[in-house]
């Protein structure tokens, strides 16, 4: 029987093996020399009094030592929680509070401010720098190397994970072992991820993407990662001659096209690319496709589910949509009382399986509200289902805009702007309005280029959008608001012409 399946699973099988686990900048690092150092944080956090269940709070920059200190959580029985490095200490301060941690690690250079911070909130504080210097590293560096694993069971919370906070405040989404472990094990068969991977890792390490998708299916398949310091085109282009994988949000991809030097011979030892964390634009998929022959594989998760559709490996990875849900995961479409619609239709996304989470830290109503007693839990997503199971996401419930009483989905607006000339793209949003409740309004964002002209994107449309959904108003901008996971943050664009129409 597994002592502790999350561990015994990801990590304690690698035991011993001198097989690369992490290129980093200036070195290689094999599996039991990442393991060694794991077990060193273990035998730290437990020095620093930490027993299991208790809550480890890290803003770190992302590093092999971060890793490190994730794979120590999880030996010790100590539950994870990363906070995203782009947090002020006023949001520190409610992340510490809400979540009650007992430790909070950060880099040297912030430890005076966010030091007073944990203080404040009885927290111990401790520091790790990406050189692995800082207390913590310290303390780590002369600890045993090998360190006896803590029991857990998998219904036992591994990590405590912020949600993004694009619609709210952000809430703290409790993962199981068995939430985790029984992800990393679908996608890494799904992906086909084996030990001869070698996987670009240009994702943060404090969310979902980079954390679980990324990091525990390479550990799962016992490849390897390339674990650059952040999203960097040159050093993405330099080293995908030598990696076979890279899992990106979907401005990678644009990023990636925009520049010449991304051809297919330099991908030609590529075998797969994975979007994810936003909509990756049809657009997109196919210039991708034109210019690799690589066809980019979509799929759709949260921070509350792991992942949970996904565009199949072998079978048709359609473009505009996240595949079916994985294989163990149930997905459906309903209305608000939860009966399930018919196929095509637009309603809410709902999903099960042991990837869903365990609720909300500390929001009892909050978790009731969302994860029906029968386990199915309410994305927030809109979205439809074909025939044969694909899923297409249409937007989030909250941006849904209600015009003169009738549902107007930004998408439907958004495709239609983003293919006029002078359109980059576009965020079409409901701005309070007197008379309609909320008006449609589309920001536009058109680069460096000059602006395009209002009158004559309001023409365009006429001849092919119904009267309703039709924009109201055009606001032009140079580039849309878009959060380090590359999600357009409607709601401050929402807040910012609140007070258009008043
Ligand atoms: P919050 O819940 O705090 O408002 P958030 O929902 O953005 O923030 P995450 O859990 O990081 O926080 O993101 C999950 C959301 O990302 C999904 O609910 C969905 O709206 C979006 N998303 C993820 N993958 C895709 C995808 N492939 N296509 C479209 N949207 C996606
Ligand atoms: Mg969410």
């Amino acid at each position: 029987p597994d002592v502790n399946p999350l561990y015994d699973h990801l990590f304690g099988r690698h035991a011993g093996s001198d097989v690369t686990f992490l290129h980093l900048p200036d070195e290689a690092l094999s599996y039991s020399a990442f393991l060694a150092r794991a077990a060193g944080f273990a035998h730290a956090l437990s020095r620093l009094g930490l027993a299991p269940g208790d809550r480890v709070a890290v803003q770190l920059d992302k590093s092999a030592g971060m890793l490190a200190v994730y794979a120590a959580c999880v030996q010790a029985g100590l539950v994870f929680l990363p906070l995203n490095t782009a947090y002020t200490p006023a949001e520190v301060d409610y992340f510490l509070g809400d979540s009650g941690a007992r430790l909070f690690l950060t880099p040297t250079r912030a430890a005076g401010e966010l030091g007073t911070l944990a203080a404040r909130h009885g927290a111990a504080h401790g520091t790790l720098d990406s050189d692995g210097g800082g207390s913590l590293g310290d303390l780590a560096r002369s600890q045993p190397r090998t360190f006896p694993t803590v029991p857990r069971a998998r219904d036992d919370l591994a990590a405590i994970l912020y949600t993004s906070g694009t619609t709210g405040r952000s809430k703290g989404a409790m993962l199981s072992q068995q939430n985790l472990l029984s992800n990393a094990e679908t996608l890494a068969g799904l992906w086909r991820f084996s030990a001869s991977d070698v996987l670009l890792h240009a994702l943060p390490l404090f969310h979902t993407h980079g954390l679980f998708v990324a990091t525990n299916v390479t550990l799962r398949a016992g490849g390897a990662m390339v674990l650059l310091p952040k999203f960097d085109l040159d050093a993405l282009l330099g080293w995908m001659p030598r990696a076979t994988a890279l899992m990106g949000v979907p401005t990678f991809y644009t990023r990636l096209l925009a520049d010449e030097r991304f051809t297919a011979e330099r991908a030609s030892g590529m075998r797969l690319f994975v979007s994810g964390s936003a909509p990756l634009l049809a657009e997109t998929h196919r210039a991708f496709e034109a210019r690799t022959g690589h066809r980019i594989l979509e799929r759709y998760g949260m921070t509350e589910t792991n992942m949970s559709c996904s565009n199949p490996y072998d079978g048709e990875r359609r473009p505009g949509t996240v595949g079916p849900p994985l294989p163990g995961v149930e997905a459906r479409v309903c209305d608000e009382a939860g009966t399930e619609l018919a196929r095509g239709e637009t309603g809410v996304l709902e999903v099960r399986g042991p990837n869903v989470f365990r609720g909300y830290w500390q929001m009892p109503e909050k978790t009731a509200a969302e994860l029906r007693p029968d386990g199915w839990f309410i994305t927030g997503d809109l979205a439809t289902m074909s025939d044969d199971g694909y899923v297409t996401i249409v937007g989030r419930a909250k941006d849904l805009v209600i015009s003169g009483g009738l549902n107007v989905y930004p998408k439907e607006v958004e495709e239609a702007l983003d293919a006029l000339p002078g359109v980059g793209e576009s965020a079409v949003i409901g701005v309070p309005h007197p008379d309609l409740g909320e008006a449609v309004v589309a920001v536009i964002a058109h680069g460096p280029g000059p602006a395009p002209d209002a009158d004559a994107l309001a023409d365009a449309l006429a001849g092919r959008l119904a009267r309703f959904k039709q924009p109201r108003r055009y606001l032009f901008v140079e580039a849309l608001p878009r959060n380090t996971m590359g999600k357009v943050q409607k709601a401050a664009l929402r807040a910012e012409h609140a007070g258009l129409f008043a």
